[in-house]
């Protein structure tokens, strides 16, 4: 293994016992003794029980680390709670290769979060907007004095919009609350504020409430991020072509699409799990914004650049928080906010963007050349072995055996591990 603290490039880190990996995480992050104690922790029952109805227990999932990640030129470990194979390592994989060219570059927009409060029985839904619309100074007043910590620390509602749409039940108003949540989701600060505002307009448009909660198209609050990736070190320029041509499907076919997306997800959603945060909630701005332009494609562009080399972008809406939701109570989730070293829910979310694009890549790249099983069963393998009932060393014996055939099936592996005992 090669090592330089503060640096997260590492090479054989896979290979190291955990206590190793573990010592290597706590000198770039500076963790305590106390918090390493935390990776072979649960989380506590009575935390649990705080968090969820009808607790019974807890369920747990493998968290790793993937290295080698520069954004915007600093150096991140990045935490990954994910139970598939491969994932981890991809990204890994993926981050050493754009490091080539300097890493990531990400950018993400202010945390702008959208409420919606659904206006219905208007009778002139013209001049009701309006009435909104000049009311305007009010009703952000009345949503900030819901939250006066968020408006304290320079969030709180800034704006609101209007829109007026004809449905089967006649035409109706939706107002959109736009939110700067700060650090935080922001789900239930903007939930509270869309309530709140109910009556008043009701008295304004003289129409009925019905839906007053967040849009998890948070199309306001978007990330993005771009890497360079060396043709050299992917293979030569026929790499890049093979790779474009892969690509170009994700960005005509839904089909292809769905599942481009997915491996964007297999690494954002590591994260947003290992962070605290609520990955449903990001999944669906996510596959919501891949179909915002009425047919659903890729979240991520690929070209080629002048010197051949092949360049990747993503974007995609990332409402992540570091404050609120599971994010404070989760001890884990603290942890790996450390390990991360983000204070801000911009980085986090430039951190996952970047690492969405990192996964995508290594899915596309593999794809595009030996396949994606050579990776992914070779791991896989261990399950089968699992499956077949090998125990101990015999996991090791039998997946080993079986990736030298290429054979990873459960037939074989119950039949190796015959032969073995
Ligand atoms: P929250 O209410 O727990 O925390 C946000 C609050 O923390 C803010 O309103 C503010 O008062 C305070 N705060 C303190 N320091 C802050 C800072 N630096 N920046 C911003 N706020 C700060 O959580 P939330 O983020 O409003 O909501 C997230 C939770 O809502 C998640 O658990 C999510 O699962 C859940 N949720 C999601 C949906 C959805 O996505 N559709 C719907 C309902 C609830």
């Amino acid at each position: 293994m090669t090592e330089n603290i503060k640096s997260s490039r590492v090479s054989g880190f896979y290979r190291l016992p955990i206590e190793k990996r573990i010592e290597f995480v706590k000198k770039f992050s500076d963790l305590t003794d106390e918090e390493t104690k935390l990776f072979s922790s649960c989380l506590n029952i009575d935390i649990a029980d705080r968090m969820i109805e009808n607790v019974l227990g807890t369920f747990e999932l493998p968290l790793g680390v993937a290295v080698n990640f520069v954004i915007n030129g600093r150096d991140y470990l990045v935490p990954m709670a994910i139970e598939e194979s491969s994932v981890v390592a991809a990204a890994s994989n993926a981050a050493k290769i754009a490091r080539v060219k300097g890493g990531f570059t990400a950018e993400c927009s202010p945390p702008l979060m959208i409420g919606q409060i659904q206006v219905l029985k208007v009778e002139d839904v013209t001049e009701a907007s309006q009435s909104i619309i000049e009311h305007k100074p009010e009703i952000l007043r009345l949503a900030n004095a819901q939250d006066k910590i968020l408006v304290e620390l320079g969030g709180g509602a800034k704006d609101l919009e209007v829109r007026i749409l004809d449905s089967p039940l006649g035409k109706m108003i939706v107002i959109h609350l736009i939110v700067d949540v700060r650090d935080a989701m922001g789900a239930n600060a903007v939930n509270t504020m869309c309530e709140a505002l109910a009556p008043e307009i009701e008295e304004l448009t003289g129409g009925k409430t019905r839906l007053r909660i967040l849009s998890n198209l948070a199309d306001k609050r978007i990330v993005k991020a771009k890497a360079v990736f060396d043709k050299n070190t992917m293979g030569g320029e026929n790499v890049v072509d093979a790779f474009l041509e892969s690509y170009t499907l994700a960005s005509i076919d839904p089909y292809r699409a769905a599942t481009h997306n997915k491996g964007i997800m297999n690494g954002v959603d590591a994260l947003i799990i290992a962070t605290g945060n609520d990955f449903r909630a990001i999944e669906a701005g996510a596959h919501a914004y891949a179909a915002r332009k009425g047919r659903y494609t890729s979240l991520t562009t690929y070209y080629k650049n002048k010197d051949g080399d092949l360049v990747g972008e993503i974007e995609l809406p990332m409402a992540v928080g570091v404050v609120g939701g599971a994010a404070n109570m989760h001890p884990k989730a603290r942890l790996c906010r450390k390990i991360l070293g983000v204070k801000t829910a911009e980085e986090l979310a430039m951190v996952a963007g970047s690492l969405g694009l990192a996964q995508n890549f290594a899915a596309v790249f593999a794809l595009s050349t030996v396949g994606i099983q050579k990776g992914h069963m070779s791991l896989h393998a261990k399950n089968i072995a699992v499956m077949a009932g090998a125990k101990g060393e015999e996991i090791d014996q039998v997946a080993d055996q079986m990736v030298k055939e290429g054979k990873i099936r459960l037939d074989r592996a119950k039949e190796i591990l015959e032969e073995i005992r």
